[in-house]
C-alpha cells in the first residue's frame, strides 16, 4: 500500500528531532506516482506535495513514533484537508425541501435519488417523495417509480409527454397535499454536456430554488469527472457531488481531483448498486483508503493523544488553581474540537463524574466555538491573561478584528467568568486539594 510504500522510503533519522528535506524525497516521489496513477489531475498533485513539504519540513517528530510515521500522518491529514476537512452535511431545512440530482447518463442519478431518500428516511426522519423528471431516456420514469415502490416511498406520477418544469411544478402542489418534506427530483442526463440539457435544467432551476442541486459523479471517471463538475457548477451552481461507484478500483482520485479544482462539496459516496450502498462522505475516511493505513494512523493519534491530554491535564490543573486565563479557553476549545466536548474533558480530574455530565450541555456547537476561537486571537497576550482590562474601546477593537459583534466578545467574557467561577467553587469544595494530590 502507499503507507507502506512511504514508511520504507522515509529515510532514518538519526538524532535529529526534525524532518528534512532530504529525509522524504524518496518518500514525495512514491506519492506523487501512486497520486498520478490513481488519475489525480497533475495540477492538484504539483499543489498537494507542495503543501505537504511545507508542513513536513521542519516538523518536529513527537515521542514514540518514527519519522516515517511521524511523516504519514502529516500526509494523511493533508489528504483530508484537500478533500474538504470536515463532512458537510446535506441540507433539508426549508419545507418541503428539493434536492435535484443531475449529472451525465449512466452515472447514478436515479441509483442515488432512491439511496438518498433511504437515508433521509432512516437518518433524519423525513418523509420523502420522489419525482422522475427524465423523460427521455426509455422506462427512465418507471425505474424510479420502481425503486419508490420496492423501498416504500411515495412516487409522483410523471409521464413522458409533460415538460420537465410542469412535472417539478405540479409535484410541489403534490408535496404538500402528501404532507412531504423532501423532493428528489431525478433529473435526465446525457451522454456528453450538451447546451440543450444545461438550459432544461437552468429552466427546473427557475420553477423553484432547490435547497441542494447534487451532481452525481462517476468516481470511475477519473481526471474527466473535473471538467464534468466545472461545467455543470458553472451553469447551475452546484451544492455538492455525490461520488459513485468508488466501491469499484477507483480509490478517490477523482474525489480529489474535483474538491480540489473546484471547492464543490462532497456530500455522499455510492459504494454498490443496492440501495443501502451509500455512505456519507468523510474525508478522513477516503483519505485512509487511498493510503490505505490503518495501524499506522492509530498509533500516531495515540502518541498525540497523549500529547493533548498532558495540555489538557495543564489547563485543568490552573483552572483548579483559579489561575485559568482567556489563553488556556483558547487552548482548551482548540482541544474541546479534537476530542468532543467538554464532558470528555473533565473526565480527566478526579471525581469530576457529575459535573462532567452537567457539562455537556456547555460544549459550544461548532460554529460558535470557531467564532470564539476568532475572537480571542483577535487579543492581545495581555488582554488573554488578564481579560479585566477589556474595556469598550478594546471590545469593540476585538469585534472589528475578528469580525464578529461587541455583543459576541461580551458574551464570550461572560462565559469565561463564568466557567472560572464554576472552577473555583468547585475547588471550595475540595476537588482542588485532590487535584493537588491530597495535600493542602
Ligand atoms: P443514471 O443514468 O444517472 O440515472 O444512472 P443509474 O442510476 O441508472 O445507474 C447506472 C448504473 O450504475 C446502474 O447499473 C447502477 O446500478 C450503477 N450504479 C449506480 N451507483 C453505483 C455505485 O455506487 N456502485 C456501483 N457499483 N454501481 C452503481
Ligand atoms: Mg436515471
Amino acid at each position: 500500500s502507499l503507507s507502506d510504500k512511504i514508511l520504507g522510503s522515509v529515510k532514518k533519522l538519526r538524532g535529529q528531532a526534525t524532518i528534512s528535506e532530504s529525509n522524504i524525497e524518496e518518500a514525495i516521489k512514491e506519492i506523487r506516482m501512486s497520486l498520478l496513477e490513481a488519475d489525480v489531475n497533475f495540477k492538484v498533485v504539483k499543489n498537494f506535495i507542495d503543501r505537504v513539504k511545507a508542513k513536513a519540513i521542519g516538523a518536529e517528530v513527537i515521542k514514540n513514533v518514527n519519522p516515517g510515521q511521524m511523516f504519514t500522518k502529516i500526509v494523511h491529514d493533508e489528504l483530508v484537508q484537500t478533500l474538504g476537512g470536515d463532512k458537510v452535511d446535506v441540507n433539508v431545512r426549508e419545507n418541503p425541501s428539493v434536492i435535484m440530482m443531475v449529472g451525465l447518463q449512466g452515472a447514478g442519478k436515479t441509483t442515488s435519488t432512491a439511496k438518498l431518500g433511504l437515508y433521509l428516511r432512516q437518518k433524519l426522519g423525513k418523509k420523502v417523495g420522489f419525482v422522475p423528471a427524465d423523460i427521455y431516456r426509455p422506462a427512465a420514469i418507471e425505474q424510479l417509480q420502481i425503486l419508490a415502490k420496492q423501498n416504500g416511498f411515495s412516487c409522483f406520477s410523471s409521464t413522458t409527454e409533460m415538460k420537465p418544469e410542469d412535472i417539478l411544478t405540479q409535484a410541489l402542489a403534490w408535496a404538500k397535499k402528501e404532507m412531504i418534506d423532501v423532493l428528489l427530483l431525478d433529473t435526465a442526463g446525457r451522454l456528453q454536456i450538451d447546451d440543450e440539457l444545461m438550459k432544461e435544467l437552468e429552466d427546473l432551476k427557475q420553477v423553484i430554488t432547490p435547497t441542494e442541486i447534487l451532481l452525481v459523479a462517476d468516481a470511475m471517471l477519473g481526471q474527466q469527472a473535473v471538467s464534468v463538475a466545472e461545467t455543470f457548477h458553472q451553469r447551475l451552481g452546484l451544492t455538492g457531488l455525490v461520488l459513485t461507484k468508488v466501491d469499484g478500483d477507483a480509490r478517490g482520485g477523482a474525489a480529489l481531483s474535483i474538491r480540489e479544482m473546484t471547492g464543490i462539496p462532497i456530500k455522499f459516496m455510492g459504494v454498490g448498486e443496492k440501495v443501502s450502498a451509500l455512505e456519507v462522505f468523510h474525508p478522513d475516511r477516503l483519505a485512509g483508503r487511498i493510503l490505505d493505513m490503518g495501524d499506522v494512523l492509530s498509533l500516531v493519534e495515540k502518541a498525540q493523544e497523549v500529547m493533548d491530554h498532558q495540555e489538557v491535564e495543564k489547563s485543568a490543573k490552573r483552572m483548579m488553581n483559579n489561575e485559568f486565563t482567556l489563553t488556556d479557553f483558547l487552548s482548551q476549545i482548540q482541544q474541546l474540537k479534537k476530542m468532543g466536548g467538554l464532558e470528555s474533558m473533565l473526565k480527566f480530574l478526579p471525581g469530576m463524574g457529575e459535573i462532567s455530565k452537567q457539562m455537556k450541555n456547555m460544549t459550544p456547537p461548532d460554529s460558535e466555538m470557531k467564532k470564539i476561537e476568532a475572537i480571542i486571537n483577535s487579543m492581545t497576550i495581555q488582554e488573554r491573561e488578564d481579560h479585566r482590562v477589556l474595556n469598550g474601546s478594546r471590545r469593540q477593537r476585538i469585534a472589528d478584528g475578528s469580525g464578529t459583534r461587541v455583543q459576541d466578545v461580551n458574551k464570550l467574557i461572560k462565559q469565561f467568568e463564568e466557567a472560572k467561577k464554576m472552577m473555583s467553587g468547585m475547588m471550595k469544595m475540595g476537588l482542588g486539594k485532590a487535584m493537588r494530590g491530597g495535600k493542602s
